[in-house]
């Protein structure tokens, strides 16, 4: 009887210690095979860098089509490190962080890199956001517009026509009469009230 006792606390001992290993022994696969996808094979890498480095090139010959066209240290001199990372390198600010997002005097909106008018508060609209929003620019010359690739859905950008500064993106889901969303980072302007 004693040896019979023995031996099942043996088997389910030995029963308890592997079944315990399995799990780790998922995290370990589950760890490799994260591991793996995120270790990019050499000829991979080279293709993402040549990616970057054309996509860098497209938007700086996109640029220099621009009436404006400063160098890169002339941007970061002008610009605030907020202003530059939106305008000159496409970043977005955080929604409802902007100081134009509740904001509803009459005036302009100017191009905080070059003080070109974009767009009018008569055009402005509470689009619950996070972000200023028109839907429609001052005028149809002075904004321009380019593809944007950067996420899986493609958006269609929106620049200053002047100097080419990124502002925000425009969408169809704007309301009437239009039906567009110019959808505008704050940081990418500048007030200027009505009669000033
Ligand atoms: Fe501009």
């Amino acid at each position: 009887m004693k040896t019979r006792v023995i031996k099942l606390c043996t088997a389910l001992l030995a029963f308890g210690v592997f079944s315990g290993c399995s799990p780790t022994s998922a995290t370990s696969d589950t760890q490799q095979s994260r591991r793996g996808a995120l270790t990019l094979s050499p000829n991979a890498a080279v293709a993402q860098a040549n990616d970057a480095s054309s996509r860098q090139a497209a938007e700086q010959s996109k640029r220099a089509e621009f009436p404006l066209n400063l160098s890169d240290a002339q941007w970061r001199q002008r610009l605030t490190p907020a202003q530059y990372h939106v305008l000159r390198e496409e970043g977005t600010e955080r929604a409802f962080s902007g100081e134009y997002d509740k904001h509803d005097e009459p005036g302009v909106y100017n191009c905080a890199a070059c003080d070109h008018p974009l767009f009018s508060s008569q055009t402005k609209f509470d689009s619950r956001t996070g972000w200023p929003s028109f839907y429609q620019p001052i005028s149809a010359d002075n904004i321009a517009t380019s593809a944007d690739h950067k996420l899986r859905s493609k958006r269609t950008e929106v620049h200053c026509a002047n100097c080419g500064g990124h502002l925000g993106h425009v969408f169809r889901d704007g309301p009437k009469p239009t039906g567009l969303r110019y959808c505008v980072n704050s940081v990418a302007l500048k007030f200027e009230a009505a009669g000033e």
